[in-house]
């Protein structure tokens, strides 16, 4: 059997990571969307911990440098940098490389507030930063159980998988 050349692969796969301490004060942004005042993630930028995991699987799929590489974090234009700019950038440089959104499916790990009640906005903003419609864009939101950092409300962390297709 011939072994499938990478030119004519036309579906790639990319897996984004992240997380983000919780610490008090502050608006806490998740999924581009502000889902609580008086908590906020620490970071650099905005510290959006789902937006970057995101941005990491849609980078990775495409072959391109990861997050850390594009907006490192020693570079004073990116302290606070609104997540939202970072991932709509990643997603233009993906579809100049050639390739374009499948579909991708993320899952949060944080404890509090709950996901639920904001799930869909959040959904509509990931959807209107990438381009595309609502329906290619998975959420689930998981708690920790009260269990370890997660659980304690000490970590947020965010998973995310994108498929690409050739454009
Ligand atoms: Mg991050």
């Amino acid at each position: 059997m011939d072994r499938i050349q990478t030119q004519q692969v036309s579906m790639r796969v990319g897996l984004g990571y992240d997380s983000h301490r919780i610490e008090a004060g502050g608006l806490m942004i998740l999924g581009g969307v502000v889902i609580e005042q008086g908590h906020h993630f620490v970071g650099h930028s905005d510290a959006d911990v789902l937006l970057h995991a995101i941005t990491d699987a849609l980078l990775s799929g495409a072959g391109l440098p990861d997050i850390g590489q594009l907006f490192p974090n020693d570079l004073e234009e990116n302290r606070g940098r609104d997540s939202a700019e970072m991932l709509g950038l990643a997603m233009a440089k993906v579809r100049q490389t050639g390739w374009d959104l499948v579909n991708l499916d993320c899952v949060v790990l944080l404890e509090r507030p709950k996901i639920s009640p904001v799930k869909s906005q959040m959904i509509s903003r990931i959807a209107a930063i990438l381009g595309v419609p609502e329906p290619l864009v998975g959420l689930k939101g998981k708690t920790g159980e009260g269990v370890g950092e997660v659980g304690r409300g000490e970590l947020a962390v965010a998973h995310c998988v994108a498929l690409l297709c050739k454009a």
